[in-house]
C-alpha cells in the first residue's frame, strides 16, 4: 500500500505544495513548529533515508537545496535548518524549518496552528521563488 506521503506527491491527498521535479516533491508539514516548516521527499518510496542509493540521496539533498534557497528568500528567518527524523511516517523526508534561534528545531514544542489561507499563501510564495 502506498504511504501517506505517496499519495500526497501522486495529488490523491490535498497538501500545500511548496515545489516538485520528476522525481521529488515538498509540501508544508500540516503540524509546522514555525512558518514555512516543509518537508522534502524522494517521490520513489523508501522508509530510511540511508537506505536510497547514493546517487538518490545525492539529489534529494540538492532539491531540498533549492527549496531552502526559494525559503530563505521569502520566509524572514537567520537560517534554513534541516532535520531527519522518519519515526513517524514511513517514507523518507526531511524537515526545512526556518530559524532564528536553536529551539526553533524544538519538534517538542507546541505547533502552530495557521490558517488553511495562510499555509497556502506561504507555499505559494516559496513556490514563487523556487528555481529548478
Ligand atoms: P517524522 O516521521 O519525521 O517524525 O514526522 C513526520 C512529519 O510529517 C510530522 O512533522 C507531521 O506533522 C508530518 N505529517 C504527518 N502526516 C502528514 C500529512 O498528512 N500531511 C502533511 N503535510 N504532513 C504530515
Amino acid at each position: 500500500m502506498a504511504s501517506i506521503f505517496s499519495k500526497i506527491a501522486a495529488g490523491e491527498i490535498p497538501s500545500y505544495k511548496v515545489a516538485e521535479d520528476e522525481k521529488h516533491y515538498a509540501f508544508l508539514d500540516i503540524n509546522p513548529v514555525a512558518k514555512g516548516h516543509t518537508l522534502v521527499i524522494p517521490k520513489r518510496e523508501v522508509d530510511y533515508i540511508f537506505d536510497l542509493s547514493a546517487d538518490e540521496y545525492a539529489e534529494l539533498q540538492k532539491f531540498a537545496q533549492k527549496v531552502a534557497i526559494a525559503m530563505k528568500k521569502v520566509i524572514p528567518c537567520v537560517k534554513v535548518g534541516e532535520a531527519v527524523l522518519g519515526l513517524e511516517v514511513p517514507h523518507a523526508h526531511i524537515h526545512l524549518i526556518p530559524i532564528t534561534k536553536e529551539s526553533d528545531m524544538n519538534f517538542f514544542k507546541e505547533k502552530l496552528t495557521l490558517s488553511d489561507d495562510e499555509m497556502a499563501n506561504i507555499a505559494a510564495s516559496i513556490n514563487g521563488v523556487f528555481e529548478k
